[in-house]
């Protein structure tokens, strides 16, 4: 890499930020913007084509060519449609053009997206709206817009703007809350900094798999004499190409205005973590969707290729991201933060105790808004929080809860310097509590991890949950606290009522337990061991009544999307059987099938020779056995692959799961075997430890 680069001013150099925004635009066109951005107001209509003016200006000295409106659709990725700046002119030559119309709208087919049975009601066409809380960004040649995507009758087709209603829902609410104490707060946001977990493999290792290719996992592969048990690659020193890769990669996502801030190695081989610091949760997403897209583009120039699967190998880690994720006012007071005396501090207690009751009540909305096909090898695995969803609030605040239910007296710990012992070390101040890594939901000093996220999950999903389900509590507790005569006597009867009624979310001892498993179940919380289980709970009554009540989504809006859900599991499996079913049968029979002929070949002239058939003969009965037995799982999964049901959404979704799902387990365990046995040169593609240990 070259010298050291002034990171100041690389940071946010292909961003229309502030301060691009407050040297272009007019004074009162900058200040009604800004408006709209922090107190979430609609935007004025003669501030856009002004914008649009001088946003592509901007654009255009940035090298930009095209605009596009940058949306997230139900996948789970980003979508883009690249329209170029140019105007024809009468006499043949063209400007470079932009209007507000164009910055505030644009209009994508609506019908190549997935909207859950939405389609057959409305009409192909489809509206982008420009997100004004949101940057726009210049990346290789074009403006990229950030807006919200949604039908020609209205229904919203996106994940972005269910993540700004909840932030609204979310505000409206906890200003309630703090106006109950006497401020004035007039927005309120939820902050996000989600860690994102990744692999890089060769690219030409990559090339050769076609589960990789199709799937983004490995449908086949046992584990190499050396996995992760060594502990060695965690926070291990990182391969200098990797290292070229990271910088290479901090540099792109600082220039685009992303606050990437820490690097290193992951637990398993290969593994990596991006973190960057946080933000208000819609630009998080923003920034986290991209983030992903920068990975994978640089990852290919050094030759490798980012996967951002859950699960790409059986038997190492897999990858996960974890959200974490407070609430903070526009005065910058962070109201997750508990202070030096956190049981006094009756605003945070109920803020915490909203978050508690939120996480109780909505278990069953946070297990699916993490639920995919790729995650359900992880949740449960050793290596994630199990599929229970718990709170770990720590030893510090469990003893203020407890002593505020039991009415008795609490005394706050001071936090206390640890000595190392060492004259030159200097003593470092302990934290009040130590970490819980097993938990799915932690309190991590003043705000909460949320670790149940797949890698490759838009973090909007959890976050919409999120929020709606704790501005449902807030105002439950604003609707009983307003007009109380004594404020803090009944917010104190509140709080211990709360509190006993959901402390059976909180648990603070090990969630990889198997005792937990048992303990959850007897507390009575939920336990959706895969995605086919829990995701029919998403339109359970009381959830549709949420999110409705807080103006999130329509019953219509989520009954599509508990379908576009569903369907997407489903496909996902579809595309693994079929994989599997080619691989199996192209690849791995016929490989083997040529390793037995030379066996049989060689035992044959043995025998001829007057010699025992040996090693030969040996090697090739089992592995015939074993072949055999591939031959025949293969059928069995060709044969269920062929029957799935003609049915809704939920039922072909237990098929996969019931049916499907067994079928590939029973044709990976034989073709796991042989890939042991098998010569080198016969197998037909990179094994783990080819990919997991390169040079
Ligand atoms: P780790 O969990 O790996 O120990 P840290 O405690 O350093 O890491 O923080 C992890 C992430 O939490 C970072 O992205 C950081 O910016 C984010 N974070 C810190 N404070 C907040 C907050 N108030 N709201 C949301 N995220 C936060
Ligand atoms: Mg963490």
């Amino acid at each position: 890499m070259n010298a050291a680069k002034n990171v100041p001013e690389l940071f946010g150099s292909m961003v229309f930020n502030e301060t691009v925004m407050q040297e272009r635009l007019p004074k009162d066109i900058y200040k009604k913007l800004k408006q709209t951005m922090r107190e979430g107001t609609a935007i004025d209509a003669e501030v856009a084509p002004v914008v649009a003016t001088a946003m592509k200006d901007w654009a255009l000295s940035k090298g930009a060519t095209h605009y596009t409106h940058w949306f997230q659709p139900l996948n789970g990725i980003t979508a883009e449609k690249h329209d170029s700046f140019i105007s024809p002119t009468d006499d043949g030559r063209v400007i470079m053009d932009f209007s507000g119309k164009e910055l505030i709208r644009g209009e994508p087919d609506a019908s190549s997206f997935p909207s859950g049975g939405l389609r057959a009601t409305f009409e192909a066409r489809g509206y982008t709206a420009w997100d004004p809380t949101s940057y726009a960004f210049v990346k290789d040649g074009t403006l990229y817009i950030p807006t919200a995507f949604c039908s020609y009758t209205g229904e919203i087709l996106d994940k972005k703007t269910p993540l700004l209603r909840s932030m609204d829902a979310l505000s409206k609410q906890a200003c309630r809350v703090l106006r109950l104490f006497g401020k004035d707060v007039k927005r309120v946001t939820t902050t996000v900094g989600p860690e994102q977990e990744y692999f890089l493999i060769e690219k030409s290792d990559y090339a050769k798999r076609k589960d990789l290719i199709f799937t983004g996992r490995t449908l086949f592969g046992s584990m190499p004499p050396k996995g992760q048990e060594m502990e060695d690659h965690y926070f291990g020193a990182i391969r200098p190409r990797v290292a070229a890769f990271m910088a290479e990669l901090d540099e792109e996502l600082w220039k685009l205005g992303i606050f990437a801030k820490t690097k290193h190695n992951e637990v398993a081989p290969c593994q990596h973590e991006m973190a960057p610091v946080f933000t208000t949760t819609n630009i998080a997403t923003d920034d986290n969707q991209l983030t992903m897209d920068v990975m994978r583009r640089i990852a290919q120039k050094h030759g490798f290729v980012c996967l951002l699967h859950e699960k790409p190998f059986d038997g190492v880690n897999g990858s996960g991201k974890h959200n974490n994720w407070s609430i903070s006012t526009d005065t910058g007071e962070n109201l997750l933060e508990p202070g030096k005396t956190p049981s006094s501090n009756l605003q945070f207690l109920l803020f915490l105790t909203a978050v508690i009751k939120a996480v109780d009540e909505y278990q069953d909305l946070l297990r699916i808004s993490v639920a995919s096909a790729g995650n359900d090898h992880r949740l449960g695995a050793n290596e994630a929080p199990p599929a229970i969803i718990s709170m770990f609030i720590g030893e510090e605040l469990q003893a203020i809860l407890d002593a505020l239910e039991s009415e008795s007296d609490y005394t706050d710990v001071v936090k206390t310097k640890m000595r190392l012992g060492v004259s030159v070390l200097p003593d470092i101040q302990k934290d009040t509590t130590d970490r819980n890594r097993t938990s799915p939901f932690a309190f991590t000093g003043n705000k909460f991890e949320f670790r149940m996220l797949g890698s490759s999950l838009n973090i909007a999903c959890p976050n919409i949950m999120l929020n709606t389900a704790v501005a449902e509590e807030l105002r439950q507790f604003a609707d009983e606290l307003d007009g109380a005569e004594d404020f803090r006597a009944a917010a104190l009867t509140l709080l211990r009522r709360e509190i006993a009624a959901h402390k059976r979310i909180i648990f603070n001892g090990n969630g990889y337990d198997e005792s937990w498993v048992e303990e959850a179940q007897k507390r009575g919380l939920l336990n959706f061991k895969s995605t086919d289980e829990a995701l029919p709970h998403y339109t359970d009554e009381k959830n549709l009544r949420l999110f409705q009540t807080h103006g999130v989504y329509t019953e219509q809006e989520m009954l599509s999307r508990g379908e576009a859900l569903t369907e997407e599991y489903y496909k996902t499996l579809r595309i693994e059987a079929l994989t599997m079913r080619d691989m199996a049968r192209r690849e791995i029979l016929p490989a083997c099938m040529a390793f037995e002929h030379e066996l049989a070949d060689s035992a044959l002239t043995k025998k001829q020779l007057g010699m025992e058939g040996g090693a030969e003969a040996r090697l090739l009965t089992e592995v015939a056995i074993l072949n055999g037995a591939l031959d025949c799982a293969v059928s069995a999964l060709e044969q269920a692959i062929g029957a799935v049901p003609d049915a809704d959404p939920e039922t072909i979704a237990h098929y996969y799961h019931d049916q499907v799902i067994p079928c590939m387990d029973a044709v990976r365990q034989p073709a796991d075997a042989l890939e042991g046995l098998v010569g080198k040169q016969y197998w037909p593609f990179p094994t783990y430890a080819d990919i997991l240990f390169y040079v």
